[in-house]
């Protein structure tokens, strides 16, 4: 079958011939029809640091996806084949402790599909039956196949009570972007979002932002007095990875404010930490979603009315992946799906 594979331990991907994987007893074999870019995927692409010492070549990568059950293993009830599905990426023990106590989410033996075993860009993909989320009917191919984030922007965001609270959102990437249109659509009041990008700011502008900052040029000051804002940002939530970023954020959440941390710092950063403890702030870390709570109020979302299209900037071909690449990286784009079939 046709994979994108990390063939060599160098910058680039190629597109290979590799043999199709093999259905175990309690394995879903999964037809990709279309598959989304993230950010890990361009580290690998670029074959970074991170990359170079997580990623075995040669593998075909990618994690976000939307497909059709192609075979099912002998074990497996509940999916047949024909079935839409999309798939948690994360693959867990389901023997550690938190395994054991249905969060999933924590487990220490976590595997991620297109990082440490082979990926979604190819024809076909196996993932174990747990793994795979039967699509509604509801829920369109595109949206489909943005499952993986819109769950990272879902978990983030739903981390922290946002009903009525002035929301501070930094980095408009997609995963932003999405999270901006989900703390609007639960009912945040002002939802204040930072990046360098205006191309991704004017998309946050579109999913319902009250202010958009270009942090070159913007003050989160003035912005807070435009909105007569007294006391600081209720909630933060940092989908950067970039440090100056967090501190900023540190500086004028309110006493008592709530931070949730998606965004991947670059290794050990300096922070105030006197911000944290007498503004007595609580932060939490986030990784992927919750298995599969995270799943369920997303569909809930995007069935009561959440609409995170507009994120979805481009459509592609497969076999045209480099010029993907190429247009992720110049960061005029927002989610590109693309299309396997
Ligand atoms: P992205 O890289 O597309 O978006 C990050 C955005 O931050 C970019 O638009 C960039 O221009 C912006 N930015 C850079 N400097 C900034 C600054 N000083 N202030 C404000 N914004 C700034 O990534 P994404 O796909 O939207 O993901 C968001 C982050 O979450 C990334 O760091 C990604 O690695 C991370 N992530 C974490 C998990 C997890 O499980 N923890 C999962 C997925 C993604
Ligand atoms: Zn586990």
């Amino acid at each position: 079958m046709k994979a994108l594979v990390k063939k060599k331990p160098q910058p680039g991907l190629w597109m290979d011939d590799i043999p199709q994987p093999e259905v175990s007893h309690n394995d879903v074999l999964i037809r990709v029809l279309k598959t989304s870019i993230c950010g890990t995927d361009l580290h690998i692409y670029n074959w970074d640091e991170w990359a170079q010492k997580t990623i075995p070549v040669p593998m075909a990568i990618g994690h976000e996806f939307y497909g059709e059950v192609a075979e099912v293993g002998s074990e497996v009830t509940g999916i047949k084949p024909g079935d839409r599905v999309s798939g948690e990426g994360h693959i867990t023990c389901g023997y550690c402790r938190n395994c054991r106590a249905g969060r999933r989410h924590l487990c220490r033996n976590t595997q991620g599909l297109g990082v440490n075993r082979p990926g979604c860009f190819a024809e076909y993909v196996n993932l174990p039956a747990f793994n795979t989320f039967k699509v509604p009917e509801s829920i369109g191919d595109d949206i489909a196949a943005i499952l993986d984030p819109l769950g990272n922007a879902t978990h983030t965001a739903l981390s922290f009570d946002l009903v009525g609270e002035d929301v501070l959102i930094t980095g408009a990437g997609p995963i932003g972007i999405m999270a901006t249109a989900i703390a609007r659509h639960v009912g945040a009041r002002n939802l204040v979002i930072t990046d360098v990008n205006d191309y991704r700011l004017n998309l946050a502008r579109e999913m319902g932002a009250t202010r958009v900052l270009n942090v070159e040029g913007d003050s989160v000051d003035q912005a807070m007095k435009d909105l007569r804002m007294k006391e600081g940002f209720d909630v933060g939530l940092e989908m950067s990875g970039n440090a100056g970023a967090l501190r900023e954020m540190l500086r004028v959440m309110v006493n008592g404010g709530r931070i949730a941390l998606l965004g991947i710092l670059p290794g050990e950063i300096s922070i105030d930490w006197n911000e944290v403890i007498f503004k007595g702030l609580i932060i939490k870390g986030i990784h992927g979603r919750e298995m599969f709570e995270t799943w369920y109020k997303m569909v809930t979302m995007l069935e009561s009315g959440l609409d995170v299209s507009p994120v979805i900037t481009h459509h592609m071909l497969a076999e045209d992946f480099l010029e993907a690449f190429e247009l992720l990286k110049s960061g005029k784009s927002g989610k590109i799906i693309l299309d396997w079939t």
